[in-house]
């Protein structure tokens, strides 16, 4: 069995093939802000959208990365800074990668 993402306390964390961080978002309804998820490690759906970003200050770029994950799949909109801008792609296995 294949898991997309992972469950760590009241977070779901996936790995991000966009940008190559882990993003982790709070599904704890007690807790702001808190996204919904379908409670299925194979087929993601997390919702609303992740929209994460890093700040390095000077003259380095800001980097950005804001993707819908639906039913396994990670989209990522137009706002990103990273080479799957725009794309649709499979979520991978983070069971391999701790
Ligand atoms: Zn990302």
């Amino acid at each position: 069995m294949s898991a997309r993402v992972r469950l760590n306390g009241d977070m779901v964390e996936f790995k991000c093939p966009g940008c190559g961080w882990v993003h982790s978002v709070n599904i704890d309804r007690e807790s702001k802000p808190c996204w919904g998820f379908n409670g299925d490690v194979e087929k993601p759906t997390i919702t609303p959208s992740i929209n994460a970003w890093r700040e390095y200050g000077g003259s380095r770029e800001t980097e950005r990365c804001h993707s819908f994950v639906t039913d396994g799949t990670i989209r990522f909109l137009g706002d990103c800074t990273h080479d799957l801008k725009g794309k649709t792609v499979d979520l991978p296995d983070i069971a391999e990668s701790t």
